[in-house]
């Protein structure tokens, strides 16, 4: 789920006059204000589209192989609609952190007005980032899949084609936790379908297809019940028992997978934003430049201030109260 972005580290650290300002323009077309945020890399959309397709899989799986069939009508219409539910929040927040700026600081704007203005004094630094010519922000990264300096960048996740950053983490950790939470679910789906059903359907499909002595009154009989063999045997699905079970086996092993990928990912980001480290700050062993918050301090700086249902809704965009403005000068 991490690469691990080697050549993603802050790049250079220059004085004032090493800036070359006259040699940063800014693009000459910057988009057109409220474009969407999508990043063209081949890998990524693959990526993208491998976790849309496997989630799909996993509901097919659970509606026509589970669910629909299922005689306890309680139980299939209580688990549709908890997996329904999940799975929709899942394809939700992976929209939500796909589509979402992480925080790109504006390309070029490492201009000789805009260097003025900050006002430099002899001795301070402030951070260009050469191959986006920006001026970058205390804690900015630069992503060579996105191409850009990213605020608070944590990595870079091909699976939600998008760097995890400061405006769409949120919507990155409710996707590992949805994934999670329905990956959890369709195994246990699954360890009850096996418990429930799988002795009655093998024992009725040996016996639908059990070929009597010919001639006999039996052999008529069960000549029609060979012709309709899945009509008569299955109970608990709709297919037969050996498609069944490899369409199930397929979905545990998808489900492990993802239960135990996400739930990694999941416990590292809260972890990152408890103590307000980000991956790449943990990974290069920064020092510590910026203050130090309460750990709730920091959930509601990423999910929104105040707590409310809205940090589990990927269509709520949190309210970061971003009193500070960025720090451009260390
Ligand atoms: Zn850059
Ligand atoms: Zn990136």
């Amino acid at each position: 789920m991490m690469l691990i972005p080697t050549h993603h580290f802050r790049d250079i650290e220059r004085k004032p006059e090493y800036l070359q300002p006259e040699k940063c323009v800014p693009p000459p077309h910057p988009g057109p204000v409220g474009t969407m945020w999508f990043i063209r890399d081949g890998c990524g959309i693959a990526c993208a589209i491998v976790t849309w397709f496997l989630v799909l899989y996993a509901e097919f799986v659970v509606l026509f192989v589970m669910l629909i069939p299922s005689r306890d009508y309680v139980y299939s219409v209580i688990n549709g609609i908890v997996f329904n539910l999940l799975a929709f929040l899942a394809l939700a927040s992976h929209c939500r952190a796909m589509l979402t700026d992480p925080g790109a600081v504006p390309k070029g704007n490492a201009t000789k007005e805009f260097i003025e203005s900050l006002q430099l004094k002899p001795g301070q630094v402030v951070y260009k980032c050469p191959k986006c010519c920006s001026i970058k922000p205390d804690r900015a990264h630069h992503c060579s899949v996105c191409k850009r300096c990213i605020r608070k960048m944590d990595h870079h996740c091909p699976w939600v084609n998008n760097c995890v950053g400061e405006n769409n983490q949120k919507y990155f950790v409710l996707f590992t936790m949805y994934i999670a939470l329905i990956s959890l679910h369709a195994l246990i789906m699954v360890g009850f379908h096996f418990l429930h059903c799988f002795e009655e359907d093998w024992t009725n499909q040996q016996q639908a297809y059990r070929l009597p002595r010919e001639g006999t009154a039996e052999a008529r009989t069960s000549l029609h019940e060979i012709k309709q063999p899945l009509k008569s045997s299955t109970e608990c699905s709709s297919f037969s028992p050996p498609t069944t079970v490899i369409l199930l086996i397929l979905l545990c092993f998808e489900g492990l997978l993802f239960l135990i990928f996400t739930s990694v990912m999941f416990g590292t980001q809260v972890h990152s934003i408890c103590t307000d480290e980000t991956g790449i700050e943990q990974l290069k062993k920064e020092e510590r430049r910026w203050a130090k918050k309460t750990k709730w301090m920091n959930m509601k700086a990423v999910f929104g201030h105040p707590f409310s249902l809205g940090w589990a809704s990927p269509f709520a965009t949190p309210d970061q109260g971003k009193a500070d403005p960025y720090q451009y000068v260390v």
